[in-house]
């Protein structure tokens, strides 16, 4: 079976590790704090917290901007899981805005028409979470601008984004937002086996993320409540968790990191190839632009335009050893949602995106035999 994404490890990545596994730390050493770094180098933010995955990434930045009980989260509905339950974590009330019917991510119009109806309902939400689908970001300056408008946090969920760019800058650099979370989950644009990291630009809010990863201990001296009682003193000031990375994925990350460029150029070489022979799909392909990571290459088969179902296309494209997927089902319709009082039909566009979206491999491993041979039994579909 041919994945839809997977990892691509080089000779580099793997002596890396070994490396740190004939060292003194295996974890809280030197070498999450040099991955930090590198982030930081490459996104221009000021801070980065790395953690064990985007979810806890996505958890303690809520709760860094101070998410609790009776407060609103708004995300998109196509998205994974993770975007939405970090809300409910803090014991956050969840709500989703309609996706824009082109990009797959949220429409800032009608998040301006939700969030007018909220303000005279007084339920304005605390945070919103844009997610950048399949690399592209989402429009953050409209974004941005209405958080102003209406006093909101914006936590940017980049995990599929790492090594894409807005407005020439890398993603992360935090110039449209507080927080922006990346994932380094296999199938992601660089990797770290699990991981993850968030990044901005606040000290504030950087200094209760990184206490909030180490179980809300503070270890500098300056931001100590009660006098030191010595050089061992700590202090625990928040109830916080244990989302550390360990220096054994910090590495690969670095290692990594030094392959972002030629990941992100292979993948656009993989998109220009599948656009070129799908023209015939017109206004059905991936709206990616020149900045995009390009994460996903998904391709929507609507019951108007196509004989076939799309689950009988997938049920097809996976029998010749596709591995194509779904990405999203929409949240909204999870039944754990269903039980929060979300029902289909709640929004409209990101429900029909996803009775016609299936994803087709796209990664930096995958051969021109392989492609050649996927576009070929697309090619099939009628
Ligand atoms: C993968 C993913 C996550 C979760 O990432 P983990 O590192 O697996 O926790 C969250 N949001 C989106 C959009 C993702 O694709």
């Amino acid at each position: 079976m041919i994945p839809y994404s997977t990892q691509t490890i080089s000779k580099k990545d793997i002596n890396g590790v070994v490396k740190i596994l004939k060292s003194l730390f295996l974890t809280q050493g030197s070498t999450v704090p040099e991955f930090e770094e590198k982030l930081c180098s490459l996104t221009s933010s000021k801070f980065a917290i790395c953690t064990n995955s985007a979810t806890s990434s996505l958890h303690i930045a809520c709760l860094a901007l101070g998410l609790k009980k009776n407060d609103w989260l708004w995300t998109s509905p196509i998205s994974f899981v993770a975007s939405a339950n970090c809300g409910l974590y803090c014991g956050a009330s969840i709500d989703f805005v309609d996706i824009d019917k082109s990009t797959f991510n949220i429409c800032p119009s009608k998040l301006e028409e939700k969030l007018i109806i909220a303000k005279k309902r007084n339920v304005l939400p605390k945070i919103v979470i844009p997610v950048h689908m399949t690399g592209k970001s989402c429009n953050m300056e409209a974004i941005f601008e209405l958080s102003k408008k209406y006093n909101f946090k914006i936590i940017e969920d980049a995990s599929h984004a790492v090594g894409g760019k807005y407005k020439g800058k890398y993603i992360g650099s935090c110039q449209y937002s507080d927080v922006t979370v990346f994932s380094f989950h296999p199938v992601k644009i660089i990797t770290t086996a699990e991981g993850g990291a968030s990044l901005t630009n606040n000290k504030k809010i950087s200094e209760r993320m990184r206490s909030l990863r180490e179980h809300g201990v503070v270890k500098k001296p300056d931001l100590f409540q009660k006098n030191s009682h010595g050089r061992w003193y700590y202090e625990q000031q928040y109830l916080g968790f244990n989302y550390r990375m360990t220096d054994i994925h910090a590495s690969l990350g670095i290692t990594q990191l030094k392959n972002l460029k030629k990941f992100v150029k292979k993948r656009q070489e993989i998109v220009k190839r599948y656009n070129k022979s799908f023209k015939n799909f017109k206004g059905l392909l991936p709206s990616y632009d020149v900045e995009s990571s390009y994460h996903l290459y998904i391709l929507r088969f609507p019951q108007s335009l196509f004989k076939a179902e799309k689950k009988s296309i997938f049920e097809f494209l996976r029998n010749k050893g596709i591995g194509v997927n779904v990405h999203y089902i929409p949240i909204h319709l999870q039944p754990y949602y269903h039980k929060l009082g979300f029902k289909k039909g709640d929004f409209p566009n990101a429900e029909k995106f996803y009775s016609e979206a299936i994803s087709i491999p796209i990664f930096p491993k995958l051969t021109i035999k392989e492609q050649n041979f996927i576009i070929k039994q697309i090619l099939k579909i009628t």
